[in-house]
C-alpha cells in the first residue's frame, strides 16, 4: 500500500480540493491510504475557540465563523442539500454542546475534544466529494485505529493496540482518514501534537508495511533553506533518514521529527513532493547514503526563548545545578534546542509550547539569578563552513543582534534578536 499525506494548505479551499482530485487521477490512487489535516488554518481557529472558552468569552461566534468557511466550500463542491451538510452541522453542534455541558476544567483535555474536530470535518468533506465525483473511497475514523494514552495535546501511541487495529484493514481500497488525532482507552479524542499529521501517516505506513509514504507540499520538496526566510534555496534530491532527522531536529518545518522514526525502522521510503507540480520528483528520504555533495542547510526557529542561569553567590556552576535545572525542564515538557555553559552560567534556548516557563522560573529563582530573553531566533547552519556563512545570513543583517553563538566542525548556531 501507499500512504499519502496532504496538509491543511493543500486543501484550503474548494479549488484545492478539486486539484487534489486531479492529482490523485494523475498519480494513481489504488491501494492507497490518504491522511489529511484540517482545512487551511482551521486548527488555529479552533485553538482560539478553546482559549475564549477558558477566558469565559463567547465562543459561538468563532465556531459559526469556522462553520461558515466549511459551508462555503460545501456550497462550491456539492449540489444543494447534499447529505454532507447534515454531517458537518452535527460536528459543529457537537462542539457547541460539549462546551456548554462540559464540567471538566482541564485545558489539554478540552483542547483535544475541540481542536481534533478540524480533521474529522476536512476528511469527511473530501471523502464525500471524491465519492460524489466517482472516486470511490472509504472514510475511516482514525480514532478506531490510532490508540493512545491520555496525555492530551501530546498523546503517546500505544503501538501494540494500534498495530493490531491497523493490520485489520484490507489493503485493496482507497481510504481517507484524519491526521493528528487518536483516541485514549475511554474513547476520548487525543491529539499527537501540532503538525502531527505526518506522524499519523508514518504510523499507518509502519503498521501496514507500506511500500512508500508521500507528503504532498506547497514547496517542491525538502529545500536546503526555509523559503519563508531565505531567497536562495535549492532542492535536496535525496537524503538519508539520519540527515532528515537532523534537519527536523534543528527546526526544518517541512518534516515532523516523530515522522521519521517509524519509517526508518521499516526502511519505508518517504517522498516529499509538490502538490502544485505532481510530475516533479521532489525529495526522497531513504536509507541510501547520500551521494550528492552535502549542501549547507539553513534553518530558522522563531519564537524561541533564551534563559540564562547564574549562581547567586558567584560560585561555580556544578553538575548538581545543571541536574536540578534539567529535572524541572523535563517535568514541564520544555524543549531545549541549544545549551551553552560556562564556569558561572548556563544558557539554554528553549521552546515553551505549554507555557510552563514561568513555573520553572518560580521554582528556580531562589537558587539562581535568572535572565529571560523572549522572542529570539535560533539560526542553524548544518554542514557549515566559513564560506557559506554569509551566503544566506544577509537576510538577518539589517536587524541582527547576535546574542550567542556556538560553532563546531559541522554545525553552527546563533541566537539572534
Ligand atoms: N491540523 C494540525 C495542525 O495544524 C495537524 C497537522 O496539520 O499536522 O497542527
Amino acid at each position: 500500500m501507499k500512504i499519502y499525506k496532504f496538509g491543511g494548505s493543500s486543501v484550503k479551499n474548494s479549488k484545492r480540493v478539486k486539484k487534489l482530485y486531479n492529482l490523485l487521477k494523475e498519480v494513481g490512487h489504488k491501494k492507497t491510504l490518504i491522511v489529511i489535516s484540517a482545512i487551511g488554518n482551521t486548527t488555529n481557529k479552533l485553538e482560539k475557540v478553546v482559549n475564549k472558552y477558558f477566558l469565559k468569552k463567547n465562543t459561538e461566534i468563532k465556531i459559526s465563523e469556522i462553520e461558515g468557511n466549511h459551508l462555503k466550500m460545501i456550497n462550491d463542491l456539492f449540489p444543494y442539500n447534499h447529505k454532507i451538510n447534515i454531517y458537518i452541522k452535527k460536528i459543529f453542534n457537537g462542539i457547541k454542546y460539549f462546551l456548554k455541558k462540559n464540567k471538566y476544567r482541564k485545558y489539554n483535555f478540552i483542547y483535544d475534544q475541540v481542536v481534533g474536530s478540524g480533521e474529522l470535518i476536512s476528511t469527511k468533506l473530501i471523502s464525500e466529494y471524491l465519492n460524489f465525483i466517482g472516486m470511490k473511497n472509504i472514510w475511516l475514523d482514525c480514532r478506531n485505529y490510532i490508540k493512545t494514552d491520555n496525555s492530551y495535546c501530546e498523546a503517546h501511541v500505544n503501538w501494540t493496540k494500534t498495530n493490531k487495529k491497523i493490520k485489520q484493514l484490507k489493503k485493496n481500497y482507497l481510504y481517507i482518514t484524519q491526521g493528528f488525532i487518536g483516541a485514549d482507552y475511554n474513547y476520548f479524542t487525543t491529539t499527537l501534537g501540532r503538525e502531527g499529521s505526518d506522524y499519523t501517516a508514518s504510523i499507518f505506513s509502519y503498521c501496514l508495511k507500506a511500500e512508500s509514504q508521500t507528503t504532498w507540499k506547497d514547496v517542491s520538496g525538502i529545500l536546503n533553506a526555509d523559503p519563508r526566510f531565505f531567497l536562495k534555496n535549492n532542492l535536496l534530491n535525496s537524503l538519508s533518514y539520519d540527515e532528515a532527522l537532523e534537519l527536523s531536529y534543528y527546526g526544518a518545518s517541512v518534516i515532523h521529527t516523530k515522522t521519521l522514526h517509524p519509517l526508518k525502522k521499516k526502511q519505508i521510503p518517504l517522498y516529499v513532493r509538490s502538490f502544485i507540480y505532481p510530475k516533479k520528483k521532489g525529495t526522497l528520504v531513504s536509507k541510501k547514503i547520500n551521494k550528492e555533495i552535502i549542501k549547507p542547510c539553513f534553518i530558522v526557529k522563531t519564537n524561541q526563548k533564551l534563559i540564562s542561569f547564574y549562581m547567586k553567590n558567584f560560585s561555580f556552576f556544578i553538575e548538581t545545578n545543571i541536574r536540578d535545572i534539567f529535572t524541572i525542564i523535563s517535568k514541564y515538557k520544555i524543549k531545549v534546542f541549544l545549551i551553552q555553559s560556562s564556569s558561572i552560567s548556563l544558557s539554554i534556548c528553549v521552546e515553551d509550547k505549554f507555557n510552563n516557563l514561568n513555573i520553572l522560573i518560580n521554582k528556580l529563582k531562589s537558587d539562581f539569578i535568572i535572565k529571560l530573553l523572549n522572542n529570539v531566533y535560533l539560526y542553524t547552519i548544518l554542514h557549515y563552513n566559513v564560506n557559506n556563512f554569509h551566503l544566506n545570513f544577509n537576510f538577518f543583517l539589517k536587524k541582527i543582534k547576535i546574542i550567542l553563538r556556538q560553532i563546531n566542525s559541522d554545525t553552527a548556531q546563533w541566537i539572534i534578536k
